[in-house]
């Protein structure tokens, strides 16, 4: 996770359990699950897969409650851990890939992530299957018509602020506000609503690198029971829904997907940058008259990758 992102948030005493031991399921064992986690994404209707901090250290960012956590050398008095890479330039993990493949093939039908570091929506999961429950560190949002901006920096601010910046949208022009969420904030009913409909919904809810201690994040996953649905765990450490779980894998997030990827003869596509600059060209025009013209530009990588990406991103009217 972003250590800017943890340096601005409140501080509170009580972060949950921190520094809990990792466990690694022995190779047999964690073979077997893995094959019986392939099987049961291969017979699902409605899988929905539940991220936290875990997917994310493979990319150079560290998580919370770890041995090396943020909140666990916090804690101790230690300094914290250093990022491997800036924040923005993080890049999707092979899990965060393979979950792009599952959601093109029409398997994973949403993702509900605990994450701020925006990897989702780079990796290129549509925004209208994600839920973000605690906000996007690279997006402002206009709460007046509800436009989001999804940027290539690192908003400035959490915590629901205003920005400097303003909505571009025709005849709004309010100021935008970051979407991160501070401790004390509720999660937004735009993105806990959809996520709570697709969990009742699921047949299958994988957790994929969350110890599951956020609350009222962490029920989630739970209300895919009452409907006969399955909770599949994937995660080092021991979590308290660990008893709800059919399945508790304890190995790395990228070793067991990658795995179950392979046991359901499925490639992981390679991650593809797509930089689409907005630039606003303005025109003084007479009688005082402004015309504003946006120009798109995109670098072309890979055409096939980028038109459809490209034509996600458009609809989205989300701007990179
Ligand atoms: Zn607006």
């Amino acid at each position: 996770m972003s250590l800017g992102y943890a340096q601005k948030l409140s501080f509170i005493e009580d972060v949950g359990q921190v520094g809990m031991a990792e466990f690694f399921d022995p190779c047999h064992v964690l073979q077997c699950k893995i094959e019986e986690l392939a099987k049961m994404i291969q017979k699902s209707k409605h899988l929905v897969v539940f991220t936290g901090a875990g997917i994310s250290t493979s990319c150079g960012i560290p998580d919370f409650r770890g041995p090396k956590g943020i909140w666990t050398l916090q804690r101790e008095g230690k300094d914290l851990p250093k990022a491997s890479l800036p924040f923005h330039r993080a890049m999707p993990s092979m899990t965060h890939m393979a979950l792009v493949e599952l959601e093109r093939a029409g398997i994973l039908k949403f993702v509900i992530s605990q994450n701020v570091d925006g990897l989702h929506l780079r990796s290129g999961i549509p925004r209208e299957k994600l839920s973000e429950l605690h906000g996007d560190s690279f997006m402002e949002m206009c709460p007046s018509c509800g436009a989001e901006y999804l940027r290539d920096f690192e908003v400035e601010t959490i915590g629901l602020k205003e920005t400097s910046r303003r909505c571009s949208v025709q005849k709004c022009g309010a100021k935008l506000k970051d979407s991160v969420l501070d401790w004390e904030d509720a999660l937004p009913p735009k993105e806990i609503d959809p996520a709570e409909k697709h969990c009742k919904m699921a047949d299958l809810v994988l957790c994929l690198g969350t110890s599951l201690q956020i609350t009222p994040a962490c029920n989630l996953p739970l209300k895919c029971l009452r409907g006969g649905g399955k909770i599949v765990i994937v995660n080092l450490q021991k979590t308290p829904k660990d008893k709800k779980a059919d399945v508790v894998i304890h190995g790395l997030v990228d070793k067991v997907v990658a795995g179950v990827m392979e046991s359901l003869n499925m490639k992981i596509p390679p991650y593809v940058r797509i930089d689409l600059f907005q630039i606003i060209l303005t025109q003084a025009l007479s009688g005082g008259l402004m015309a504003l013209t946006h120009m798109c530009f995109i670098c072309v990588i890979d055409q096939r990758i980028q038109r459809e990406r490209m034509e996600r991103l458009l609809t989205r009217r989300l701007c990179y």
